[in-house]
């Protein structure tokens, strides 16, 4: 569990996948299956949305193995935020 507090607040995080750009090579997937998947061959957040970008978008408590995910993305589209800050 990586849970961060500031302040008493729980600081929260949000991952965004600009599928747009997604390659398909299921790296996000294989590093962090509990977070992506794949949708008609691109990847997308398990429970998350889809905006009309086409960007799916979730916000998280514990970033879990999302940070791991997002480096392992050769089309770099996987953005993590933590509090509105992306962090990678
Ligand atoms: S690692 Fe990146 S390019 Fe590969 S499937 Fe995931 S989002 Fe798409």
């Amino acid at each position: 569990m990586q849970l961060k507090f500031f302040n008493g607040e729980l600081m929260v995080y949000r991952i965004e996948i600009e599928r747009d750009l997604c390659i398909s090579c299921e790296n996000c997937v294989n590093e962090c299956e509990s977070m992506f998947e794949m949708d008609n061959g691109i990847s997308k957040l398990i429970s998350g949305d889809i905006n009309d970008d086409n960007i799916s978008i979730k916000e998280y408590e514990d970033i879990s193995c999302g940070i791991d995910a997002a480096e392992m993305c050769p089309a770099e589209c996987i953005i993590v935020y933590e509090d509105n800050v992306a962090i990678n």
